[in-house]
């Protein structure tokens, strides 16, 4: 589950650096508008974002223990909120041959597409 939606000038607060995980971005602190994962420094990463769309308001966000742990999250949460800044859907972490959990999603149809030519 996702905890927030806090403010993100107060993040520092709320998310332990040393940890990835998975992020939601909204302007009114209601809706998800954007979701995003990282690996390295979850705090700098949704601070970059933010900067990108000064809009962005609020952070909600769930630690996850590996990649491909982040990336089901990230695919879940994409595919629950529709968020409408996010232009594409999320793609697996390098080096990991994962497909979206999310049945029926065509994201994953088209990887296996790919992979047969
Ligand atoms: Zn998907």
């Amino acid at each position: 589950m996702l905890k927030g939606w806090e403010d993100i000038s107060l993040i520092e607060n709320f998310i332990d650096s040393n940890f990835i995980g998975v992020y939601a971005l909204s302007r009114n602190g209601l809706n998800v508008h954007y979701v995003g994962r990282d690996y390295d420094e979850l705090v700098k990463r949704i601070e970059n974002d933010a900067e990108r769309d000064d809009c962005y308001r609020f952070f909600a966000y769930e630690y996850s223990l590996t990649d491909a742990f982040a990336y089901k999250l990230e695919c879940k949460y994409y595919h629950e909120c529709n968020p409408p800044d996010n232009n594409l859907h999320p793609s697996p972490p390098k080096g990991l041959n994962l497909q979206c959990p999310v049945k029926g999603c065509g994201s994953s149809k088209k990887i296996e597409a790919v992979k047969r030519i």
